[in-house]
């Protein structure tokens, strides 16, 4: 497969979401509408390279819905960023912020760029001309952009200059930026966090402690790393972890404090000595408590779902289950924390950011944390209750309050 071939990593959302407008009575116009995006951005983006060469990128937005508020949602680099992908990622924001009711729509972006292979000036030229060419769609009352896969807060920080440049000084632009310039306590470790805030929740409604439970977790980046600390916090045991190239692996825990800080030194975590290695395909199949891919989509496919090993699949990247892949975990009776719920922790510190940006009040982060918990717990009890009430899988009960939620606004406002 090339760089640039479009994955099918996202597609199962539109067709949860398709189950979900049929389960309301919704008639298609409405599926078609609420599945379609309001607009859509694609931008040529040529970069001369250090070496003197012409590469052409392209960089994408997709603005989904902005019913209940301005569109919201990340900027991804990675070679696979395509507009079917970028759409589907775009819809799942809206379906996010509805869920757990922060008022704001949903979007996403990207560059179908490897930041890995570019220097730090080739990365900033890039990332400075898309702004250039999309500042008129964006701003802090129209579309609010935040860090993804491949993407961090010195990103942002360019984001925020560029468009600065044009509008004056506009913090309010996008979320995850250096706390310097006008980022929010508590907003890199926040979807790490309320991974695990949720996981707690179900345990608790399941009237389950954590403490000593076994996890594995596939990727290291930011949402995979913080929530390792997390789960380290409560007293479980992170059984496994990996990168794109491979994992580590030791059945009595892993050591995350050291990995975290050979990671921060800048090494890739699967080239960690001292420990076993596992590739990342035998890494979701390890028998564990609780199973958390914190990566690229798609991956847990129909067959992976039926070899699969753990107790709890908790979704803490964006669409890791696709459709039949989540057809067999029901019929195995193995529950899903669904990504709606169980990511939203980013986009809601992120909310969090922005209020602090348009009052020009920074908030403490017991402030954050507190708020950060009761949005999460309310939006967790609220799906857990659904589920029972109704006997129907997480992801089916957050899917139908949260395209109930956006399909009110969408009335509403049309
Ligand atoms: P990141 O770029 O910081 O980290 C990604 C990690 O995944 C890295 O460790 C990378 O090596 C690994 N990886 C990449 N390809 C892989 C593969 N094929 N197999 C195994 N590992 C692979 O990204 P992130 O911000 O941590 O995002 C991870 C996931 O969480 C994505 O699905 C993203 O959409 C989702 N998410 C992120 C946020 C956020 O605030 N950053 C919020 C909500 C959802």
């Amino acid at each position: 497969m090339s760089d640039k071939t479009p994955t099918k990593m996202t597609m199962g959302n539109s067709r949860f979401l398709h189950e979900a407008c049929q389960a309301l009575g919704y008639s298609d116009q409405v599926f078609a509408l609420l599945s379609g995006a309001s607009r859509e951005f694609k931008i040529q983006l040529p970069l001369l390279r250090d070496d003197g060469s012409l590469e052409i990128f392209y960089g994408y937005r997709v603005q989904h819905h902005n019913a209940l508020g301005p569109f919201k949602g990340g900027l991804r680099y990675h070679p696979s960023v395509n507009m079917r992908d970028t759409h589907t990622l775009a819809a799942l924001m809206s379906l996010k912020t509805a869920l757990v009711k922060v008022p704001f729509g949903g979007a996403k972006g990207g560059i179908d760029c490897d930041p890995r292979k570019l220097s730090h000036r080739e990365l900033e030229s890039l990332t400075r001309s898309f702004i250039q060419k999309i500042h008129r769609g964006i701003g802090p009352n129209r579309d609010i952009p935040a860090p993804d896969v491949g993407t961090n807060d010195q990103i942002m920080a360019w984001i925020q200059n560029e468009y600065s440049k044009v509008y004056g000084h506009s913090p309010g632009v996008v979320t995850g930026k250096p706390l310097l310039i006008g980022g929010s306590e508590g907003r890199e470790e926040a979807t790490g966090n309320g991974v695990a805030i949720v996981m707690h929740a179900h345990a608790h409604h399941q009237a389950e402690s954590l403490e000593g439970k076994t996890v594995v977790i596939q990727g290291f980046g930011n949402v995979g790393m913080y929530a390792a600390k997390a789960f380290r916090d409560m007293g479980m045991k992170v059984l496994a972890i990996s990168d794109s190239k491979s994992g580590l692996y030791d059945e009595t825990g892993l050591d995350i404090e050291a990995i975290c800080k050979y990671r921060k030194s800048g090494a890739r975590v699967s080239s960690y000595e001292g420990v076993e290695k596992i590739t990342n395909e035998k890494l979701l199949k390890l028998p564990c408590d609780y199973l958390v891919p914190a990566a690229m989509g798609g991956v847990i496919n129909e067959t992976v779902a039926r070899e699969l090993k753990a107790g709890v699949v908790v979704e803490a990247a964006n669409s890791p289950i696709t459709f039949e892949g989540d057809k067999v975990l029901i019929t195995r009776n193995i529950p899903v924390l669904p990504d709606i719920l169980a990511n939203a922790g980013g986009v809601i510190v992120s909310y969090f950011e922005w209020v602090q940006n348009m009052q020009q009040m920074p908030w403490e982060k017991e402030k954050i944390t507190e708020e950060l918990n009761s949005k999460l717990l309310k939006a967790a009890n609220h799906v857990f209750a659904v589920a029972t009430g109704k006997e129907c899988s997480y992801r089916r009960a957050a899917y139908l309050i949260a395209t109930k939620r956006l399909q009110d606004a969408v009335a509403i406002t049309s």
